[in-house]
């Protein structure tokens, strides 16, 4: 099969991208995806994946004429977030009153994301959607990049985007080196009843073995909690009983929401850093986690995901209505240049962060104290939330 664009993965990130380019250009688009199911959105359960979205992803998914669909499925907006230091006692407010925004951003189920963007794909006759794909082989040429499948199928391609997650196989074949963390830490997620109304405020509390979120949901006593624990405290977490799990969840959050229940079974996913020395060759490009994973602490990775495939279908389309070769090195290098410096600048704040909340050196504590209470009182907190809303392509 011949496309003028494929794109390696139907997750988030590389399903956006999609959009994006069949919005901006006429381009035919292939999208190849590993798994054989679609993630499909159910009416009855929450999903145990979400995400906090910020305002800039909202407005993109405006902009691609997804957020009408998605509002519908269960989209929670949150007004003020709430961070604080178990063991320095800080604590940062952050509002969208204060920053004259009606949120400050949105907790979705990923299952709802992925359903609103497949859906939708089917307006665009220019895109095509593949299921069940194995890639096996890639090669690169001047003018096209070839993908072979295991059952010897073809997908040709002037542009392949690697969209392909964390342990991208694209990534792979063309060799770059990644440098990387590996935080010896699980993140535990699952949904969790609270006797007290999270009242649309996010929630995140540094403990000295690390973050616990409980993200607030569209009902207003149930939450969606992110707990990053050392793997040995996630084996533990994943094996007691549910009465046990529920009475060290609500210590660790110090009864803030009153009494949990965890409703939903515990699922962990094991927490690393990861960024791709570069993003991009003649004919090839990577986007999202294929390019960079951060730490769910700061609810980001989607985020700058999405920037990416905005970024890169901005430059292929600028290219594509100048005439000039989209696929060439010397077009997709705009793409790194943008991104990569901005990726680069998050991974490092969150990884300051991790280092800064997980030590147990007194003199940080005392630091991070004051990091927490200072920030609190200044403007300059307003930089932050303001980075998140304000980026839209
Ligand atoms: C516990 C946790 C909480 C998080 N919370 C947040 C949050 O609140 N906000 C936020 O912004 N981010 C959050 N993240 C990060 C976020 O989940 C990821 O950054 C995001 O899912 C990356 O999207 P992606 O599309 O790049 O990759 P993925 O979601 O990994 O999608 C990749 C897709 O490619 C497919 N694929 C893989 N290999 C191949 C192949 N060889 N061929 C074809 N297809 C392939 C996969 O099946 C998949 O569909 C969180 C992460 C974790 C672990």
């Amino acid at each position: 099969m011949k496309y003028d664009v494929l794109i390696i993965g139907g997750g988030i990130v590389g399903l956006v991208a999609a959009h994006a380019l069949a919005r901006s250009t006429r381009l035919s688009i292939g999208v190849v995806e590993a798994q054989p199911e679609a993630a499909i959105w159910d009416e009855k359960n929450y999903h145990h994946r979400v995400s906090a979205i910020s305002l800039a992803s909202q407005r993109i998914f405006a902009k691609l004429n997804l957020w009408p669909l998605l509002r519908c499925l269960r989209v929670s907006p949150f007004t003020e977030m709430q961070v604080w230091d178990a063991m320095g006692g800080g604590e940062i407010r952050f509002s969208a009153q204060e920053m004259a925004e009606p949120a400050l951003g949105f907790i979705i189920e990923n299952n709802a994301m992925l359903t609103v963007l497949r859906e939708q794909l089917k307006n665009y006759p220019q895109v095509t959607l593949h299921s069940n794909v194995e890639l096996k082989t890639l090669m690169t040429g001047a003018e096209e990049q070839t993908c072979l499948t295991n059952g010897a199928e073809s997908f040709v391609a002037k542009l392949i985007i690697g969209a392909d997650g964390a342990h991208s196989w694209l990534r792979k074949q063309m060799d770059f080196q990644i440098s990387s963390t590996d935080y010896k830490q699980q993140a535990i997620v699952a949904t969790v009843k609270t006797t007290l109304p999270h009242e649309g405020i996010a929630r995140q509390v540094f403990l000295p073995t690390g973050p616990l979120a409980f993200l607030p949901l569209a009902e207003p006593h149930l939450t969606s909690i992110v707990w990053s624990v050392p793997t040995d405290a996630a084996t533990h977490l994943l094996n007691i009983k549910i009465e046990a799990f529920n009475h060290e969840l609500g210590t660790a959050f110090s009864h803030r929401l009153g009494d949990v229940s965890a409703v939903s079974p515990r699922y962990a996913f094991p927490l690393v850093s990861k960024h791709s020395e570069a993003y991009v060759a003649a004919g090839l490009a990577l986007i999202g986690d294929a390019a960079h994973v951060v730490h769910p602490l700061a609810g980001q990775g989607v985020n700058l995901g999405i920037q990416d495939a905005m970024s890169l279908s901005f430059i292929v389309a600028r290219a594509v209505n100048q005439r000039r070769q989209y696929w060439s090195l010397a077009s997709l290098r705009h793409y790194e240049r943008e991104r990569r410096s901005e990726n680069m600048l998050m991974l490092k704040g969150i990884d300051g962060l991790h280092s800064l909340f997980t030590s147990p050196a007194k003199p940080i504590q005392f630091i991070r104290s004051l990091g927490l209470d200072g920030l609190n009182a200044l403007p300059i907190k307003n930089i932050f939330t303001q980075y998140a809303s304000k980026k839209a392509f």
